[in-house]
């Protein structure tokens, strides 16, 4: 078969032929419908060797959806030819935060090297691939997995981010998004249909400003120091509830917390790596800090179901998985708008 794989340390990935994998016991094998290009991907491919743990050769692709194709030995009641969406975040199972569906949280994945596909285990891009568990997969219904695949990371990361500050985006609440790519253009969605807060993007690029209203936000700024400004002029003076941070390099953050009110929550989503000072006099009185990651099993559920109420429309760009590698490049230049879809 066919597969999307990163090969060689600082190289673009290769389109290959590969053997079709067989499912071993108590796995499921996927027909692959779809598989999404995620900005981690890009993240991944850019570390140098030494910090780079995910394995050579990697098929990439932790955003998935397919139909089933085969059983292992042991699966039980699953059809072939349902269709289903991935969910990523692979865990033992067994843990307490397994039990309650937060496999993004296992305590033991780490300790067994349980890895999520395309980040560490064989990903979705390839004609079929492997699904370690029928626990993880969901089923899509007549949602079009093509359109929706993503909802399995770029949906479900910004919802379970929102969903933990919930009862702070009350009426007249101020969320403010940064970075609207293919997280936070869903994001602004979410925070739309499910709560009544005014929402503020920001974005270095024009044309996803007005990308940003056009899916919902109320306002959008320029991502530059002035914008914690321009936010404050915006709420009266007052400043953000909540920031969710989809860059989280060191000038959003510094910029998210010159934004804060007071008992407000600065979210951390994305993979940038910078740093914040905290205490009482580093930020606004009693700010909460929070780095999310991606999320449980039954909130893809809940947004699959936001989906199907069209609370969400993921804005998409297909591509075959021959044209996946210039995919990439257009991610990597920043030349996508929404989420680029590989479609084998
Ligand atoms: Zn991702
Ligand atoms: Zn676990």
């Amino acid at each position: 078969m066919k597969a999307l794989q990163y090969r060689t340390i600082g190289q673009p990935p290769e389109v290959v032929e590969i053997e079709t994998p067989e499912p071993g016991p108590g796995q499921v094998r996927l027909k692959v419908t779809a598989a999404g290009v995620c900005h981690s991907d890009s993240f991944i491919m850019s570390l140098p060797e030494e910090q780079y743990i995910y394995g050579l050769p990697l098929t990439l692709g932790h955003e998935g959806a397919g139909v089933v194709d085969k059983l292992g030995e042991g699966v039980e009641y699953l059809e072939l030819g349902t269709s289903v969406a991935v969910y990523g975040p692979w865990g033992c199972g067994l843990c307490y935060e397994c039990a309650q569906g937060r496999e993004n949280y296992c305590v033991n994945a780490a300790k067994y090297g349980i890895l999520p596909p395309g980040l560490g285990s064989p990903g979705a891009m390839a004609e079929y691939m492997i699904v370690n568990s029928p626990r993880h997969l969901v089923p899509l219904g007549d949602l079009d997995p093509v359109k929706n695949v993503s909802l399995t990371d770029a949906g479900l990361t910004p919802y379970h981010a929102i969903k933990g500050s919930l009862e702070k985006l009350h009426a007249g609440a101020t969320a403010v998004v940064i970075g609207v790519g293919g997280l936070g253009h869903v994001a602004i969605q979410i925070l739309r249909s499910m709560t009544s807060a005014r929402v503020i993007a920001l974005d270095v690029s024009e044309e996803k400003l007005t990308f940003a209203t056009d899916v919902g936000a109320h306002q959008a700024f320029p991502s530059e120091p002035g914008a914690a400004v321009a936010v404050r002029e915006a709420t009266n003076g007052e400043g953000a509830n909540v920031v969710f941070d989809f860059v989280a390099n060191q000038a959003t953050m510094d910029l998210g917390q010159a934004m804060m009110r007071a008992q407000g929550d600065q979210v951390l989503v994305g993979v940038g790596a910078g740093t914040l000072p905290v205490g009482l006099m580093a930020a606004p009185y009693e700010t909460s800090i929070r780095s999310p990651y991606w999320g449980s099993r039954s909130e893809l559920y809940e947004v699959l179901d936001l989906a199907r109420g069209s609370g969400i429309d993921v804005h998409t760009e297909v591509f075959s998985l021959d044209n996946a590698p210039e995919a990439y490049e257009k991610l990597h230049n920043n030349q996508l708008l929404g989420r680029a879809v590989i479609v084998p």
